[in-house]
């Protein structure tokens, strides 16, 4: 007999990840496969909705929800992907019609980051916490904010955009259109961005040999320079942490949440990057008991997200349950 699982879908810019859970939640399964953008939005759903229904069959299950986390903004009412940065061509896609046209079961679909904090709170670093807020730095700057243990969607579903605080009012404009962004200032992009332009001037650093010129620095190398001692290096990396350190401060007043969770590929640093922004955090905090917040790495790593759009198919499938009593 086929046994009735929950399937999870995290749409990212370079790769896909899919899983499958017992209606209990527990995962069984997990793939990932390249995106492919440049293979267009409509083929490279109608094959993921393909291999997903191989992969069940191979697996003797039948699908009764499907949770999607896609890069936003998107329109979470209407199932439609609005104009993903890190997916071009994704503009207004139909992405749960066209869902439910080969699956029909219940789907909810939110943006990565609020499913990745999901996932980091019943899966991850989170675990036994009713509030927390998630934060993604990689090529970007993502979040998501949990309050009684649900994510806080707001206006136009465009609640928990940390990247989008204001760090430096007359800083450099942002894709979003403001300036001085958090993801302009400490995104893995923009740390290398920052070393690129300080290294134009002509100043002597580590970096030039390590990364093999200046245009292939990247955040890592800062990282890995500032460990091996270089000026400038370190210079770059101790303003990230500071700039970071606002913007959590930001948070921490606003929300006074018992942790602040950090994922994504530049906390592949972790304590080079963890243990000065505490202590900066801590000397700029003065107003709440700040040791009382904790300030951790995400637990799941890679996988916040694909738990995260697990939790979002189990909310889909308890949603229509009741529904239907
Ligand atoms: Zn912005």
């Amino acid at each position: 007999m086929q046994r009735d699982i929950i399937a999870g879908i995290d749409i990212g810019g370079t790769k896909i990840a899919v899983a499958f859970a017992s209606t209990a939640g527990e995962m069984f399964f997990k793939t990932r496969f390249p995106t492919q953008t440049e293979r267009g939005a409509r083929n490279i759903w109608n094959d993921t909705l393909a291999r997903i229904g191989r992969l069940a069959e191979e697996a003797n299950a039948r699908i009764i929800a499907i949770g999607i986390g896609c890069g936003g903004p998107l329109n979470r009412a209407r199932g439609v992907i609005l104009s993903p940065p890190n997916l071009p061509g994704w503009d207004e896609f139909p992405i749960v019609e066209l869902t439910r046209a080969k699956f029909d079961v219940p789907i909810v679909l939110d943006n990565d980051a609020n499913a990745a904090a999901l996932g980091e709170l019943r899966y991850g670093a989170g675990r036994g916490l009713q509030n927390l807020v998630y934060i993604t730095i990689s090529t970007g700057i993502g979040g998501g904010v949990i309050v009684n243990e649900k994510v806080v969607h707001g206006v136009g579903d465009g609640g928990g955009e940390i990247g989008h605080l204001t760090i430096l009012p007359d800083g450099v404009e942002c894709k979003c259109g403001a300036r001085g962004c958090l993801e302009m200032l400490a995104s893995g992009t923009n740390v290398a961005r920052r070393a690129r332009e300080r290294l134009q001037t002509g100043a002597p650093s580590l970096m030039l040999e390590m990364a093999g010129g200046i245009e292939r620095v990247t955040a890592q190398t800062v990282s890995d320079a500032a460990r091996a001692g270089d000026a400038i290096a370190r210079e770059i990396w101790d303003e990230t942490v500071r700039y970071i350190a606002i913007g959590v401060n930001d948070i921490i007043v606003t929300l006074a949440p018992q942790a602040v969770i950090l994922g994504g590929g530049v906390m592949a640093t972790g304590e080079q990057l963890l243990e000065p922004l505490r202590a900066e955090v801590k000397r700029r905090v003065k107003i709440l008991p700040v040791k009382e917040v904790q300030i951790l790495p995400a637990a799941l790593g890679g996988d916040s997200g694909i738990y995260g759009a697990l939790i979002l198919g189990q909310d889909a499938h308890q949603a229509s349950k009741k529904a239907n009593v």
